[in-house]
């Protein structure tokens, strides 16, 4: 279960975009990339012309940093989507919107990703009832997500749960707000993924 330990900010300044990475930090004016919205180091005075496989590089680093997939699993991911029917760029997309930390995020059970990740492994959240381990675990049409005993229990159980009333989920999930449970109900549509990256291009850099 290894992920990028490093700066994260660093991440959006290297790559040219906000990609909100830091939850609430992202919206508001101590997010670094307001402040210095070019790459980290020293700026360099003529700009370089980028190489169409730079820009497919780009765009594939954008899509791994956003989810928080180190090199080796995106490329699971990327076999995956290949394997399954359909357009390989949405299957991936798919595949990645499904893990576990991006619902938790998507859900408003959490500020970010990253934040998902963490309360998964702090062994706050079940899926179908039963506890879980790994917040990349891909989850499927129909699967329920909610809280352990132990993640009731917490502050930050109570914060979200206060918070909660005032973020709106997408359509393809649902919230209980009550009893604080998530359920996938389909598939989700590309357009309403609002991805910051092309998914075809990523596909494009891989299939070389
Ligand atoms: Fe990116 Fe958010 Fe950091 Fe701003 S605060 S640089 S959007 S991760």
């Amino acid at each position: 279960m290894a992920r990028y330990t490093g700066p994260v900010c660093r991440l959006c300044r290297r790559l040219g975009d906000k990609l909100y990475l830091k939850g609430d930090k992202c919206y508001s004016p101590k997010c670094p990339f307001e402040r210095r919205p070019f790459a980290p180091g020293q700026r360099s005075a003529r700009r370089r012309k980028v190489s169409d496989r730079g820009l497919q590089l780009r765009e594939k680093q954008r899509a791994r940093a956003i989810y928080g997939v180190l090199e080796r699993q995106f490329r699971r991911y990327y076999a995956e989507a290949v394997r399954r029917p359909g357009v390989s760029g949405d299957n991936l997309l798919r595949l990645l919107e499904m893990r576990l930390d991006n619902l938790l995020y998507r859900l408003g059970f959490a500020d970010s990703r990253a934040q998902g990740r963490q309360v998964v492994l702090h062994e706050h959240i079940t899926v179908n009832g039963r506890k879980a381990h790994t917040p990349s675990h891909v989850l499927k049409v129909g699967d329920v997500i909610g809280w352990t005993s132990q993640g009731q229990s917490s502050k930050y159980f109570q914060i979200v749960k206060e918070q909660l009333a005032s973020k709106s989920p997408p359509s393809w999930l649902s919230v209980e707000e009550e009893k604080m449970i998530g359920r996938v109900l389909m598939q989700p549509e590309i357009e309403e993924i609002g991805a910051k990256f092309s998914s075809a291009t990523v596909v494009e850099y891989y299939s070389r």
